[in-house]
């Protein structure tokens, strides 16, 4: 199924809802607050952000009541506020500004967010990763890894296997609770034709949460000529949709009444309809080391696997976050410590310790300090590759890096 080509990063829990499990929402948080500033670092720096195509755009969030009133709007937005994402502001001038129904819509909040075009990062991660001496194979794996740990392992001369098979893990991990969630987006042209340029990202969260389907505007501009309007997320529904589905009809119908002056019609005519499965789970993400024993050909006490999937709508917003959990499980389990559950493992104290690592060097901004990524996260983030293309082009790019980091490239 064809993927949407861009992503949004969105604080947890994301707008299409389906978030149940505290262990993972909180993790998640951290997780995303990761991603956001190597994103947002990424946005800063010309070469990067050419590279992976990223930017970092206003995105309205747009609420039917007064966020105080709704206890966990106001702790979401009270959250934001406070985690350090850029450029937040409590104000409804975004209603007058778009003309929207103002007895409807009366309550509004501005952040600055990460946008992604998915398509370009993610040609250029795999060509980094290349770079650094991995070796790109295709093909299927077909049963529970834990049966095969021992043959993948010393087919591929491999310390260990981390498993981020998104809706595979169904089989590979034999997790019963991993589910699709079907969605899709309209790709409308932004070209200023029939309705004004949008040039804000546009997000009503969903009508509902937990494991059912919701429903949920955002009109977001990929580029400069392609909007985004979408969207909604149906469980267990894995066939494609055409525009003239009854829930593509809904969105369309819904976004035109959010936002009039919208011309939902003015669709790109090569590629009018995006959509894809989010690969969900029952009981959240999960980042965690193989919990069952192997099996004794394995010749390890304790599995060498590490789950990571389960991100539903935000691999992309958690993506980096789960990554340095990731690696962090997979050194754990190399020297043969014990698993933990994910519950257990005092939600990802990895990641917190990480978090608060990256902090101390002023790497993270909190709230009111100066937004300018450091020397330890510039570090952390990029490095000298051998890849001369890559070298000389992060070269004399970012208004303020240092002349130490301009021969530094990415390092994943
Ligand atoms: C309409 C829509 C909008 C979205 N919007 C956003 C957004 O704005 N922001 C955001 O953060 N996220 C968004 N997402 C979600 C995002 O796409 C997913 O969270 C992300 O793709 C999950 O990444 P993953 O690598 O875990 O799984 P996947 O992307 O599903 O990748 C899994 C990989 O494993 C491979 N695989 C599976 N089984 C096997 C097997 N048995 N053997 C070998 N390989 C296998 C698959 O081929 C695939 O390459 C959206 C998704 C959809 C559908």
């Amino acid at each position: 199924m064809s993927h949407p080509d861009t992503f949004r990063w969105e604080y947890p829990p994301a707008v299409c809802g389906h978030t149940s499990d505290v262990t993972a929402l909180e993790s998640s948080k951290r997780w995303a607050m990761i991603s956001y500033h190597v994103y947002k670092h990424m946005a800063a720096n010309p070469v990067l952000r050419e590279q992976f195509s990223v930017q970092m755009r206003e995105t309205v969030f747009f609420f039917e009541q007064r966020i105080k009133d709704d206890a966990d709007q106001l702790r979401k937005m009270r959250e934001m506020e406070r985690s350090g994402v850029a450029g937040f502001r409590h104000d409804t001038s975004a209603v007058h500004e778009l003309g929207l129904d103002k007895k409807r819509w009366v309550d509004a909040y501005e952040v600055l967010s990460p946008l992604i075009d998915t398509d370009k990062a993610l040609s250029r991660i795999t060509r980094l990763v290349e770079d650094k001496g991995a070796k790109l194979v295709v093909g299927s794996v077909t049963s529970d890894l834990l049966t095969q740990e021992e043959a993948l392992l010393s087919k591929y001369s491999a310390d260990a296997i981390v498993n981020a098979s998104g809706l595979g893990s169904y089989t590979l991990a034999n997790d019963k609770n991993v589910y699709p969630l079907r969605g899709a987006v309209l790709r409308l042209l932004n070209d200023g034709q029939k309705f004004e340029k949008i040039k804000k990202a546009l997000v009503v969260s969903a009508t509902a949460d937990g494991h059912v389907k919701s429903e949920f505007i955002f009109i977001v501009p990929r580029n400069e000529n392609i909007l985004y309007v979408g969207g909604f997320s149906e469980p267990d529904q894995t066939d494609r949709v055409g525009e003239d589905h009854e829930n593509v009809k809904k969105l369309t119908r819904d976004a035109q009444e959010f936002l009039p002056d919208l011309d939902t019609d003015h669709r790109d005519p090569a590629y009018p309809l995006a959509q894809g499965l989010r690969p969900a789970r029952i009981g959240d993400v999960r980042v965690e080391r193989e919990l069952r024993a192997p099996v004794p050909e394995a010749g390890s006490k304790y599995s060498r696997i590490v789950h990571c999937y389960g991100h539903a709508g935000a691999g992309w917003s958690l993506a980096f976050g789960s990554a340095l959990e990731v690696k962090t499980l997979v050194e754990d389990a190399l020297e043969q410590l014990e698993p933990m559950p994910m519950h257990a493992a005092a939600t990802s104290v990895v990641s917190q310790v990480q978090v608060e690592h990256l902090e101390k060097s002023v790497a993270l901004e909190k709230p009111g300090k100066e937004s300018k990524p450091a020397d330890a996260f510039q570090d952390w983030l990029v490095q000298p590759s051998s890849d001369p293309e890559l070298s000389d082009s992060t070269a004399n790019t970012s208004e303020d890096d240092s002349a130490e980091e301009q021969h530094k490239t990415l390092n994943l």
